[in-house]
C-alpha cells in the first residue's frame, strides 16, 4: 500500500536540519508503527538537545534573508508548496492513514485542509499592515510596524499529523519567521513528507527544520530554554501545555497553546432530530473520537432523549470498523495501547457507576487498538468522563430539562474549546451562543474547522487563535515608531 508513497519520494527516514536530511548524532532511531496492524512502516532518527540546538541556530541564520524578502516573494514559495501538497494528496493521505490509522477519506480531507492553511497564509502574509496613528503632539507622528517575531518552535500532536503542522508553519513563514518543528513520535512521517515538498517548492534551507524524537522532553527542554527561540506554538494535552508554558517563562517567550477540550453537544427538544444525529456522529466519531473538538458530553433534553438515543444507535451501529488501508471503513484503530487503555478505563468507570452501554462498551473483536463504537446512557457528572477528555469513539448521553441548566452544565468544566448545540428557536440560538464559555460554537453544525475561521480555546483549553486573518498575529510583534521634531 505504501508503494505510491515511495514512488512519490515521500517516505523519509531522516530528519531535516539546515536543508539537509540527517540522522541522530549517536545514530539512534525508532520505529513508526501502523496502529491497525502493529507493523513497522519506517524508522526515523531519535534526536536530542544537541540536534535541536543546531536546528535553532540554522533557523536563526536563515531568518535575515527570509524576512528581507517581499511578502509577495514569500507567498510565491508558499503557493508552490500548496500546489505540490495537493498534487501529492493521495500519496500523503495513504502515508497518513498508515501511520495514524484514520479512514482514507478523512486522511484525504486532512491533506486538503492542511494545504488550505498554506494557501490562506500565503495571501495573509501580504496583508500585515501597520498603522499611522493620530499623534499626541503637533511636532510628532506615530507609526506601527508588524514585524516577524523570530525563530518559532512548534510541537504538534499525532491526531492531525499534517494540518496541525501547516496551521503553525504556514503563518510563521508567511510572516517572515523560520521554524523548528518537533512532530509527534507516533506520526513523524507525514511531517517529513511535507517538508520534502517544501524543499521542492524552493523554500531556502534553515527555514523549516524537523527534529524527530521519541524523547520529547529533551527536545522540548532545549526549545523552551534556548533564548534564540522567541515563540512556542504547541498543540497537545493541557498537562504538557502547562509544563511548556512554565518552561517558557524563563526566557519570556510568547506562547500559543491549543490544548484539550471537553466539548458539550446540546440537543434541545425543538432541534431538527435528523440534523442533530448527523452532527453528533460527525463531531463524535470522526478520527475515532480522537480530536480536541470531538463532542465529549452529549446533553439531550428530556423530551427528545429517547428518540435521539434510538436514532443515534441505529446510525452508529451501521458504522464499519477496521484497518483503513484494507477497505471502506468509517472507523480505524486508536493511535496506541495507551490511548486504548484510557478510553476503556473511562468506560469501565462509567459502567461501574451506573451508566448503561446501549451500544459497544468494550475493546473490539478485531483486537489491537480497535474499540467498539460506543453509546452510553444515564451518564452523570460523578463519572470521570464528565470532566476528562475521552479521545475515543464513545458517546455519553446526559439528560437535562431546562435551557439554563444546559448552559450551566456545559460550562462546568475547566476547558473551553468547542461547544455545539441544536435548536430551531432564534432567541435561544443567541442566548445559548452568548452563554457558552467557549472559543468555538457550532450551532446546528457538527464540523467547525476551516482555514478561514479562528480556531482556539478559552480557560485551560489554550491561548491564541489559529487560522483566519488572526492566525498570523501570533507570529508578529508590533513595533511603535515615534517620530519627533517635525
Ligand atoms: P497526547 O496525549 O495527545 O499525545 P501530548 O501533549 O502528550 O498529547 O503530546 C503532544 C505533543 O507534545 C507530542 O509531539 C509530544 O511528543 C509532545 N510532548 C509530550 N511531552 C512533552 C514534553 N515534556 N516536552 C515537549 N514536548 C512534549
Amino acid at each position: 500500500a505504501l508503494d505510491i508513497v515511495r514512488e512519490a519520494g515521500l517516505l523519509k527516514d531522516k530528519a531535516y536540519i539546515d536543508g539537509a536530511w540527517v540522522g541522530a548524532d549517536d545514530g539512534g532511531d525508532f520505529p513508526v508503527l501502523d496502529p491497525a496492524t502493529g507493523r513497522e512502516i519506517g524508522r526515523v532518527p531519535n534526536m536530542g538537545a544537541a540536534e535541536t540546538r543546531r536546528a535553532i541556530d540554522a533557523a536563526a541564520a536563515a531568518w535575515p534573508a527570509w524576512r528581507a524578502r517581499t511578502a509577495k516573494d514569500r507567498a510565491a514559495v508558499l503557493r508552490r508548496w500548496y500546489g505540490l501538497i495537493m498534487d501529492n494528496q493521495e500519496a500523503l493521505a495513504v502515508l497518513m492513514t498508515a501511520e495514524q490509522g484514520k479512514p482514507l477519506g478523512e486522511a484525504r480531507g486532512e491533506i486538503a485542509y492542511g494545504a488550505s492553511f498554506v494557501e490562506w497564509f500565503a495571501e495573509e502574509g501580504k496583508r500585515l499592515y501597520g498603522e499611522v496613528v493620530p499623534a499626541h503632539g503637533t511636532d510628532k507622528r506615530i507609526l506601527t510596524l508588524r514585524e516577524p517575531i523570530g525563530v518559532v518552535a512548534a510541537i504538534t500532536p499525532w491526531n492531525f499529523p499534517s494540518a496541525m503542522i501547516t496551521r503553525k508553519v504556514a503563518p510563521a513563514l508567511a510572516a517572515g519567521c523560520p521554524v523548528v518543528l518537533k512532530p509527534a513520535e507516533d506520526t513523524p512521517l507525514s511531517a517529513l513528507a511535507l517538508v520534502e515538498l517544501a524543499e521542492r517548492a524552493g523554500l531556502p534551507k534553515g527555514l523549516i527544520n524537523v527534529v524527530t524524537t521519541h524523547e520529547a522532553k529533551a527536545v522540548g527542554g532545549e526549545m523552551t530554554a534556548n533564548p534564540i527561540v522567541r515563540k512556542l506554538s504547541f498543540t497537545g494535552s493541557t498537562e504538557v501545555g502547562k509544563i511548556l508554558m512554565a518552561q517558557c517563562a524563563g526566557t519570556v517567550k510568547k506562547v500559543s497553546l491549543e490544548l484539550g477540550g471537553n466539548a458539550p453537544f446540546i440537543v434541545f427538544d425543538d432541534a431538527d432530530l435528523e440534523a442533530a444525529v448527523a452532527g453528533a456522529i460527525a463531531s463524535k466519531y470522526r478520527n475515532a473520537g480522537q480530536t480536541c473538538v470531538c463532542a465529549n458530553r452529549l446533553y439531550v433534553q428530556e423530551g427528545i432523549y429517547e428518540a435521539f438515543t434510538e436514532k443515534l444507535k441505529a446510525k452508529v451501529e451501521a458504522m464499519r470498523v477496521g484497518p483503513a488501508l484494507e477497505g471502506d471503513v468509517q472507523q480505524g484503530p486508536l493511535i496506541n495501547k495507551k490511548g486504548l487503555d484510557k478510553v476503556d478505563g473511562l468506560v469501565r468507570d462509567a459502567l461501574d457507576k451506573g451508566a448503561t452501554a446501549v451500544l459497544g462498551g468494550k475493546v473490539h473483536a478485531l483486537g489491537g487498538t480497535f474499540y467498539e463504537p460506543t453509546i452510553l446512557t444515564g451518564v452523570t457528572a460523578a463519572m470521570r468522563m464528565a470532566t476528562e477528555e475521552i479521545f475515543g469513539p464513545v458517546a455519553p448521553l446526559y439528560r437535562f430539562s431546562t435551557e439554563a441548566e444546559a448552559i450551566a452544565l456545559a460550562n462546568a468544566t475547566r476547558f473551553g474549546l468547542a461547544a455545539y448545540f441544536y435548536t430551531r428557536d432564534i432567541g435561544r440560538v443567541w442566548r445559548v451562543a452568548e452563554g457558552l464559555e467557549y472559543g468555538i460554537v457550532g450551532i446546528n453544525e457538527g464540523i467547525i474547522s476551516t482555514e478561514s475561521a479562528p480556531f482556539g480555546g478559552v480557560k485551560e483549553s489554550g491561548i491564541g487563535r489559529e487560522g483566519s486573518r488572526h492566525g498570523i498575529d501570533d507570529f508578529v510583534e508590533i513595533k511603535y515608531l515615534c517620530m519627533g521634531g517635525i
